[in-house]
């Protein structure tokens, strides 16, 4: 393996053991978190986490600082001139944030750049929005003008998962500033790094003390109290759907709006007209690129009986001839994984995937030599031979496995798709525009691509349906979702209502 591409621990700006709790860089009183570097499982560093203490302290800084005037009258455009300074800092700082977010999630440098300039057009996108949003004037039933106006919620959370932190936090992040909220952000355990430098990009820009602090923590006392807490009135949350339920719970008793975005079993449908090495490419791409560590993988490929076989070899083939190797090298394309606890999960889930009758036709074991062994590598797994009803094609295994079945028609193929609980993608792979509409019209699911797969754009909003969430993001209403709503009714006849009487 080469290992190209400035990445060494020394090379790399990583932030200070500092976290930002309510305006103020300190030493969290939590637990410790360490990062480690998923290509050797060196260290990166050792912080200590927020407590429920430092979280209490954070809202209280996050309740003064939306309601001051200061914040709260700003106006959209001048509120938009700060997200574009923040803007600039990520686009001025993105070397540093990719190979910090390379050594503290293991993915490649090409994308975790690409995740930086993703977050840089982020903020961009919400200071247009913000300076060209427009508020209604209603018709009215009677002699008053009637207006409906957004507001901020005042203080929101977001809770994000470590596959791709810098875009998760500029999704949630962005969007709650620019509606006039206070944010608290609480980064997963396994990558918390870059959500630190970012806190550090805003306060540069000039975001007021106290108006967002990052909180690493563990999920059941940080992640748990910005749910409950009453003075929290919005959480965002990305990240599995089994917590997911939890909050939606526990939101559900405080009556606290929530946006969920959780897991998926994505299905990628190839109809025999397909251009299959476009298709081919697509599908790699979708389920192994990130190593297979991503919300929309397609992880479930459904391939017309009549080029099924003629496809999968090619698949096969190619799968077999991808690079797996370090993060910093440009020509990898399958990084190592997160941890080992994590591999540990998906080999688990190879190992279940043989034992209910299914098929490895290739990788289903790690890589060999001592580079490798230093890392936390898994090869690009292909697999078949089960029925959509077997725990391989209907659980979420999060890792670079892909199971393959034959269907005939397209109306199977719709069936197959949707037999799953998840909801979240779709990509489907045809010469036939029409059949592109109808299967995309058919299927159960949040985003659907044709002829293409994992592209994603700020403007179009993105979610899920069934047990892979609720609510969404980006595009235009991804701002309104971080206000509240008001209606103003304006009396213009200047008479005394007639039910009291008093006209002469
Ligand atoms: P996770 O659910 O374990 O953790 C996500 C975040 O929630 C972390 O910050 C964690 O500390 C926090 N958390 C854990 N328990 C909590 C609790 N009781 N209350 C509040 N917060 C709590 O998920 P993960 O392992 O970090 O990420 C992988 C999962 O995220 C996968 O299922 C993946 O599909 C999903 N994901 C979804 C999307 C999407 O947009 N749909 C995107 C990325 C990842």
């Amino acid at each position: 393996m080469n290992a190209i591409g400035k990445i060494g621990i020394e090379e790399v700006g990583l932030p200070d053991a500092r976290i930002l709790i309510g305006g103020t860089w300190r030493e969290g009183r939590g637990g410790e978190i360490t990062s480690i570097y998923p290509a050797d499982r060196s260290t990166n560093m050792t912080l200590r986490g927020a407590s429920a203490e430092d979280v209490e302290e954070a809202i209280d800084r996050a309740q003064q600082a939306a309601a001051d005037p200061a914040w709260r009258n700003l106006l959209p455009h001048q509120r938009a001139a700060l997200l574009h300074r923040i803007s600039d800092g990520i686009t001025r700082h993105a070397e540093r944030i990719a190979q910090v977010q390379s050594r503290d999630t293991g993915k490649t440098l090409a994308e975790t750049s690409a995740l930086a300039a993703s977050a840089a057009g982020t903020f961009r996108y919400f200071a247009a929005v913000l300076e060209t949003e427009e508020e209604a004037l209603t018709p009215s039933r009677g002699n008053y003008l009637t207006m409906s106006v957004h507001e901020p919620i005042g203080v929101v959370a977001g809770i994000t998962p470590w596959n791709s932190p810098i875009a998760s936090d500029a999704q949630k992040l962005a969007p709650a500033l620019a509606a006039g909220n206070a944010v608290l952000m609480k980064p997963a355990s396994w990558s918390p790094l870059v959500s630190l430098v970012l806190a550090r990009i805003c306060e540069e820009a000039g975001l007021p003390p106290g108006l967002l602090s990052v909180l690493p923590g563990r999920g059941d006392i940080v992640g748990d109290l910005l749910v409950t807490h009453p003075a929290i009135g919005k959480v965002s949350f990305t990240g599995g759907t089994e917590v997911g339920r939890g909050i939606a719970r526990k939101a559900a008793e405080k009556l606290m709006p929530v946006s969920l975005e959780l897991g998926g079993k994505s299905p990628t449908i190839v109809f025999e007209d397909a251009d299959l090495d476009t298709a081919v490419a697509g599908i790699m791409f979708g389920i192994f690129s990130s190593t297979g560590q991503s919300c929309i993988a397609g992880s479930r490929l459904l391939v017309q009986r009549a080029v099924h076989d003629r496809f999968l070899d090619l698949l096969v083939r190619r799968t077999k001839a991808l690079r797996v190797g370090h993060p910093a090298d440009p020509a990898t394309q399958v990084a190592p994984m997160i941890r080992d606890p994590h591999r540990d999960s998906v080999e688990r889930a190879i190992a279940a995937a043989v034992a209910e009758g299914g098929t490895i036709l290739c990788g289903g074991t790690r890589p060999e030599g001592a580079d490798y062994d230093a890392g936390i590598y898994l090869l690009p797994t292909i697999i078949a031979g089960l029925p959509n009803s077997a725990r391989t094609c209907q659980e979420e295994i999060f890792g670079p496995v892909l199971h393959v079945q034959p269907f005939d028609t397209e109306e199977e193929a719709i069936a197959l798709s949707n037999e799953s609980s998840y909801g979240l993608a779709c990509g489907i792979w045809t010469g036939d525009f029409r059949r592109a509409w109808r299967v995309g019209r058919g299927v159960g699911t949040g985003t659907v691509w044709v002829n293409t797969y994992k592209q994603f754009s700020i403007s179009t909003p993105f979610g899920g349906i069934k047990d892979s969430g609720l609510g969404r993001e980006k595009g235009r209403q991804g701002l309104r979702a971080w206000t509240q709503q008001k209606s103003f009714y304006i009396d213009t006849s200047a008479q005394p209502h007639p039910w009291a009487g008093l006209a002469p």
